[in-house]
């Protein structure tokens, strides 16, 4: 299933995220020279309707393409099926952000796939990892770290002051290469904007000139730690607009990601006697929902403050992944 190449063809410098499967015909890996030959590895369209990451790429391959690379790359995109139906995954596809080692999920020529690339990159000593995503909500770039170390943490505070640490969903591709180097999640907020586009190919000339990760003078990270993921159960049903439903998620949250949310604020009404509405899931997989929110009237409201992350009301990113993460500050000496 996986193919490798060695030059970018022509094509793709004018492509759209939607014609790769056309061109490429399967998830491809690439292996780009630099003058520095220990690659930075990159991964984009892990989800195929997130598409900032490969226009920043094409971006700089187009700006050197008649001058040599800084350091080597390593490229693999991903879920280019997805992208040509603009979708994260297909409904027959597992996500291709859950099945890299790790993973919990069932074996498939899929996660077959994603071992043989972290193999092969594992072999090659990877300067660092960086795989670039979007969210479905409106939140601010950030990236993720997986492991608290000195060089993932120097990686995040060059692309932005705000960072996320966290240990579950398992199989992300950013925690199987943190066991052989520095790793790095961006988030570069709704797919489409031109302006995230040109803030991750600074971002990633940024990287690629860096002989070392050393610490990054005057950043000041402000680093979080998700705590909990919520789900909404399969049989319950989500309003949209105002249709008669379970439940009606509180739209003002979305503009909430990053800010704290006080107790009393509501997180959704309510329109059913069913005994589980939504789901806090804790990071070791523990429904934590009682001790975050409670139920008054009609109304799921918190319980104690609270920091968002990637809330959404669109219903399929919800029943893909998820409404939202809780996150707390994290403060590390
Ligand atoms: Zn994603």
């Amino acid at each position: 299933m996986l193919k490798e190449m060695y030059h970018i063809p022509d094509e793709l410098l004018t492509a759209k995220t939607e014609d790769l499967i056309d061109i490429l015909g399967s998830p491809t890996l690439f292996h780009l020279e630099g003058i520095d030959p220990q690659p930075l590895f990159i991964s984009t369209l892990l989800h195929g309707n997130e598409t900032t990451g490969f226009y920043a790429l094409q971006k700089l391959f187009k700006k050197y393409s008649d001058q040599p690379l800084p350091r080597a790359i390593s490229l693999f995109i991903g879920n280019i099926t997805a992208a040509k139906a603009e979708q994260r995954r297909l409904d027959t596809q597992d996500d291709y952000n859950r099945i890299w080692p790790g993973t919990h999920f069932n074996d498939s020529v899929e996660k077959d796939m994603m071992a043989t690339v972290t193999r092969i990159m594992q072999k090659k000593k990877p300067f660092a990892s960086i795989d670039i995503h979007n969210n479905t909500g409106k939140n601010p770039h950030y990236g993720c770290v997986n492991i608290l170390n000195p060089h993932c943490l120097t990686l995040a505070s060059r692309f932005s002051n705000i960072a996320v640490y966290f240990t579950s969903p398992k199989g992300v591709q950013s925690s199987a290469f943190s066991d052989f180097c520095p790793s790095l999640v961006l988030e570069c907020g709704q797919s489409g904007d031109r302006s995230s586009e040109a803030h991750v190919l600074q971002y990633l000339e940024d990287v690629l000139a860096l002989d070392e990760l050393a610490p990054h003078e005057e950043t000041k990270l402000k680093l979080y730690h998700t705590i909990a993921r919520v789900l909404i159960p399969k049989t319950v049903s989500l309003a949209d607009g105002d249709s008669a439903a379970d439940i009606q998620l509180n739209h003002d949250l979305e503009e909430k990601n990053f800010h704290q949310v006080q107790p009393g604020t509501i997180f959704a009404s309510a329109n059913s006697d069913k005994p589980q509405l939504i789901i806090v899931n804790s990071e070791s997989n523990e429904d934590i929902t009682d001790e975050y929110i409670e139920r008054t009237g009609d109304q799921l409201v918190f319980k104690k403050p609270i920091t968002l992350s990637m809330f959404t009301t669109n219903e399929t990113a919800i029943r893909q992944d998820c409404v939202c993460y809780f996150m707390e500050e994290l403060r590390i000496g």
